[in-house]
């Protein structure tokens, strides 16, 4: 069900420093999301979202907050969007708010980092270029499987990985700064090198020169269960290998992690590819990494 609400705000400080993404600020004009990911850490209970899978809720006066928010502030830094939802889920289409927001962002002279699974994203190339005249401009879209198949499987609301390096090209063409978020790298099922090193290569082919991993996922309260539930149905047996492997874990590296480290940063390193990111915006409080 689509519900609309009123927000009180909707920009927040980045705690510490983003070397994922850069980002100072972030926002969420949605709450819920249409993807359906079954790794999804939205569903933690700590986010108080009952009905994550069943509702999205539409916040239909984030952009005038926004505005207000943004020409408070006395520094522009880097607005991220798409840590608890996906700014081009379907809904978009119709309700339009991240091309408003970007609008915005765009007239207040801040820069924007998006993350997104979707190429509905192309949509919006003249408002980032517009953003970039001035500002960082960047677009992460998340790959964490070469293979369509399987990617229906773990993200069967978004669009399949190969439309996504597609877009990945066109936004490089038209000069966007493009990247890929390479997590969560399920283990067991995606964290092998020759999917990790195509996805790279498939990603510089696109005119993307950096790329964000993580070689693990994290586990939570229900979102641990519907995680479990969802191997289940499509990976009889899994369940079990992460069971004994994890426990209680909320981090759970891929077994693999540290030996796909070293190869991935001489790939990238050999390929001019950044694997991570500075803010703008001198960071307030620092923070533990919590990714490998
Ligand atoms: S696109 Fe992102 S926010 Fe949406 S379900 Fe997938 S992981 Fe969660």
């Amino acid at each position: 069900m689509i519900r609309e609400i009123h927000a009180k705000t909707i920009l927040s400080r980045v705690a510490g420093v983003d070397t994922h993404f850069g980002l100072d600020y972030g926002m969420n004009l949605y709450r819920g999301c249409q993807h359906h990911c079954i790794y999804c850490d939205s569903r933690s209970e700590c986010y108080g979202n009952d009905r994550f899978d069943e509702d999205v809720l539409v916040k239909v006066n984030a952009v005038e907050i926004l505005g207000k928010e943004l020409r408070a502030k006395r520094r522009k830094g880097v607005v991220g969007t798409g840590s608890m939802n996906d700014p081009y889920m379907p809904l978009e289409e119709k309700a339009g708010l991240t091309r408003a927001a970007l609008e915005v962002v765009a007239e207040c002279g801040f820069g924007v980092h998006v993350v997104t699974k979707s190429d509905r994203v192309l949509r919006d190339i003249p408002v980032l270029q517009r953003i970039a005249r001035t500002s960082t401009a960047a677009v992460s879209l998340t790959i964490t499987t070469m293979d369509d198949d399987l990617a229906r499987r773990v993200e069967p609301g978004a669009p399949p990985p190969s439309a996504r390096f597609s877009a990945l090209a066109r936004l490089s063409e038209a000069a966007i700064e493009t990247r890929i978020a390479l997590m969560p790298v399920l283990p067991f099922l995606e964290d092998t090198w020759d999917n990790v090193s195509r996805i790279v290569e498939e990603g510089y082919r696109c005119g993307v020169r950096t790329v964000i991993p993580w070689f693990g996922m994290s586990l939570r309260d229900r979102q641990r269960s519907y995680f479990y539930h969802r191997l289940d149905e499509s990976f009889p047996g899994l369940r079990e290998r992460y069971e004994k492997a994890y426990g209680c874990d909320y981090v759970c590296p891929s077994p693999r992690a540290v030996a796909l480290r070293a190869p991935f940063e001489a790939l990238c390193a050999r390929l001019g590819i950044r694997t991570s990111v500075r803010p703008t915006l001198a960071p307030t409080v620092e923070e533990p990494q919590l990714f490998g």
